[in-house]
């Protein structure tokens, strides 16, 4: 996976690829596609909701930037396994979850394999987390119409945010970052995500 899916594509940060060289991607999935584990697509996690592709979470990750000492805010947890590479970069990361069924297995997972850094609430992820903000990188991982300002808000100076912006079909992944100029845009490409639900993104 790591040669060729992650380097063969341009993945060149070296503490990304360790990142991922330490978290068991099988752990993530369900016990039937344990053997497609490392493949080079998404799966189903259940709940209608999947894990995305090794080649999306790393271009997400790297484009983050993210120092070991920054907070590091996630919406959409799912399975947990961006959530755990990202805890093996940042100091702490904060992941909102809306599905509990999702959310509490991946909890109680991430717990067992020894995790720390990683702090997971159940609820609609789109309004942020205001009581531990500002993040130095917020992440969103489910397809939004637009950039929700309520995360906006939660971003610091000199902070990065990734977020597929689009429709329900296809997004464009965005890379912004909050400068004392205002904010400046990145397009990384096309994508396509299951859809981020509430309040500030796709109303049910
Ligand atoms: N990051 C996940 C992983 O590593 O497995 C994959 C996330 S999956 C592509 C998108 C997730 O976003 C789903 O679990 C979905 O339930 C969740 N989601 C959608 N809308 C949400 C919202 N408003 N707040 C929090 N989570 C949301």
């Amino acid at each position: 996976m790591i040669n060729q899916q992650l380097i063969a594509r341009g993945i060149k940060d070296e503490k990304v690829l360790e990142a991922f060289r330490r978290v068991p991607r099988h752990k993530f999935v369900r016990p039937e596609d344990k053997d497609s584990s490392y493949d080079d697509g998404p799966l189903p996690i259940g709940q209608g909701q999947t894990i995305s592709q090794p080649y999306i979470v790393a271009l997400m990750t790297e484009a983050l930037e993210i120092e070991g000492n920054d907070k590091v805010l996630e919406i959409g947890t799912g399975s947990g396994y961006q959530a755990a590479i990202l805890a093996e970069l940042a100091r702490e990361v904060y992941s909102i979850e809306r599905v509990s069924q999702l959310g509490e297995i991946t909890q109680n997972k991430l717990k067992d394999m020894g995790y720390t850094n990683i702090f997971i609430k159940i609820g609609d992820g789109t309004k942020g987390w205001g009581e531990n903000a500002p993040y130095n990188a917020i992440i969103i991982t489910a397809a939004s119409p637009k950039v929700p300002s309520s995360l906006w808000k939660q971003l610091a100076m000199g902070g990065r945010m990734i977020i597929p912006v689009g429709d329900l079909t296809s997004q464009n992944l965005l890379l912004l970052k909050k400068t004392d100029k205002g904010r400046v845009k990145y397009n990384l490409g096309g994508c396509r995500f299951v859809p981020l639900l509430g309040e500030n993104g796709w109303r049910d």
